[in-house]
């Protein structure tokens, strides 16, 4: 399909103001809505028109170190405000987040790019998902109880020892444009129910839910200064964040090589890092797998918001007894996605986020090209206006090509034949990323045996992209370490402290 869909006016009244005005944001520091301090604001762009539809402040490392020293007056008193308070608060937030759940949604789509049904049904509930699941948990930190063995206790006392967990303080939480709002509640819940307090930094391209959040975080009755939110460029306000010695801890998701650069500038004072990085992740069919459920869901796996997701599976490994079947349907199923502006009801894939991201998919495309790759369908810019790519098969690659190894964050599958399954385990782990995998087979056995086998921190059998505030995600290798969802992710937030008392 050829045609680009256009918007249809949007339901809420803020999506509506953005469409017909750029409207002003502030950012949140102390309790106050601020501009930047030098004035310096960004344009948030609507990527599929290229309308600008509002403008941000651009922080100042001055507005950082402000924010920084909110979350830091603020922390005494969160941290030892009961458990059961912050869970109450928490969840207010998910409440107030599901009665704006369709204004959250257009918003993210004006700003993102994303069709609208993602983010209605899939990502604002994520949040409040979160924000739930985590309040649950802050009632159910608990340390343990330690019998030590130690040889040299005074005559006729006993050693008691247990431990505390506690929260790790000042928390830089910095997030990236592809999924804005659920993948920052996936930072703000499980920080908030351990006590931290917060900076929180957007990506530049997508910070108008976040702001919108945090507007809803305040009524819920989040005290001043643990939620300070700051808006601007990565290579600015971003990198102020990360070096600023009065942050504790960063937990970051986005490039691998933004990654790098946080773990580099955490280095001065010996921040606590978690990094939720790139991936390439694996899509292996085996010969029995039901092709009516795999097909699709191969290619849901990375036509999914466009690619953009860290988790996309972006390398399809099918075996060569359904090769030809399998590249012909998802040849197709790329063929039939009808492209458009999010916010038409009809849209299945929205553009991409930035016209420098359409660039960088564009080039990684035309590189598979000129490396003598067959792309199968898809690969062009399409529309007049906006950031639009076509849905892109490619077929014939080596695993050395870029458009293998490389994350590219876009619409683009490669797809790789395979004979067995010794054969297919090392070639899906021939990655320096571990991010996540889909397995997709009738067999128990096999499925069980792959999961094991391959290097990721996610496996999903018969189906992909199945998240849950239950359920950890986070990468091994170079995709990172730390979790988020799930449990685990409270781990990010806590120190361990050992009592150990002679009585
Ligand atoms: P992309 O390159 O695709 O924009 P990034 O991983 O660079 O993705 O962006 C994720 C987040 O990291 C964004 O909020 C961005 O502003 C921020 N960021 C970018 N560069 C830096 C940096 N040097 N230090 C801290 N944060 C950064």
């Amino acid at each position: 399909m050829t045609s680009i869909l256009t918007a249809v006016r949007p339901a809420s009244a803020r999506a509506q103001a953005l469409l017909d005005a750029p409207q002003d944001a502030r950012m949140l520091i102390g309790g106050d809505w601020v501009g930047a301090s030098d004035g310096a604001t960004l344009p948030s762009i609507d990527p599929a028109t290229g309308a600008v539809i509002g403008h941000i402040p651009d922080a100042t490392p001055h507005d950082i170190d402000r924010a920084v020293r909110a979350a830091r007056a603020a922390f005494d008193s969160w941290s030892q405000t009961p458990p059961a308070e912050r869970a109450a608060i928490l969840w207010r937030i998910a409440d107030l987040i599901d009665a704006n759940i369709d204004e959250l949604a257009e918003m993210e789509t004006l700003d993102q790019g994303k069709p609208l049904y993602v983010g209605r049904w899939a990502e604002i509930p994520g949040a409040a998902g979160q924000f739930r699941f985590f309040a649950g948990q802050a009632t159910a930190i608990e340390g343990r109880t330690i019998t030590p063995s130690i040889t040299y206790q005074p005559a006729g006392k006993q050693v008691h020892a247990w431990t505390l967990r506690e929260p790790v303080g000042v928390v830089a939480a910095i997030v990236p444009w592809n999924s804005p709002l659920v993948l920052t509640a996936m930072k703000l819940a499980p920080a908030l129910a351990a006590g931290c307090t917060l900076v929180l930094k957007p990506a530049e391209d997508t910070s108008l839910t976040a702001l919108r959040l945090a507007e809803l975080m305040v009524e819920a009755g989040l005290p001043a200064g643990v939620l300070n939110v700051v808006t601007g460029r990565g290579a600015r306000s971003g990198a102020a964040l990360a070096a600023h010695h009065g942050v504790d801890k960063v937990a970051f998701t986005g490039s691998t090589a933004t990654g790098r650069a946080i773990l580099d500038a955490s280095k001065g004072n010996l921040k606590r890092v978690t990094l939720e990085l790139g991936g390439k992740s694996p899509v292996i069919v085996l010969p029995d797998a039901d092709l009516d459920l795999a097909i699709p869901g191969a290619a849901n796996a990375i036509f999914f918001n466009g690619g953009q997701v860290c988790v996309a599976g972006s390398r399809a490994f099918v075996h060569a007894s359904i090769y030809d079947r399998v590249i012909e349907g998802l040849s197709s199923y790329a063929d039939g996605l009808q492209l458009g502006h999010g916010l038409n009801p009809a849209t299945q894939m929205g553009p991409l986020v930035s016209a420098r991201q359409a660039e960088r998919v564009a080039d990684f495309v035309a590189g598979a090209r000129t490396a003598g790759a067959s792309v199968m369908t898809g690969g062009e810019r399409s529309g007049d206006a906006g950031t639009f790519i076509r849905p892109t098969v490619i077929a014939d690659v080596s695993p050395d090509m870029d458009v293998v190894r490389e994350e590219i964050f876009g619409p683009v599958l490669v797809v790789q034949r395979y004979d067995d399954l010794d054969q297919v385990v090392a070639a899906a782990n021939d990655s320096v990323y571990g991010l996540a995998a889909s397995v997709w087979t009738e067999s128990l056995s096999s499925a069980h045996r792959l999961s094991r086998r391959i290097q990721a921190g996610t496996v999903w059998i018969n189906c992909h992209l199945m998240y849950d505030a239950s359920l950890p995600i986070g990468g091994v290798k170079q995709s990172g370490y730390g979790r988020d969802s799930g449990v685990a992710a409270l781990d990010n937030y806590l120190e361990w402290k050992t009592v150990c008392a002679v009585l």
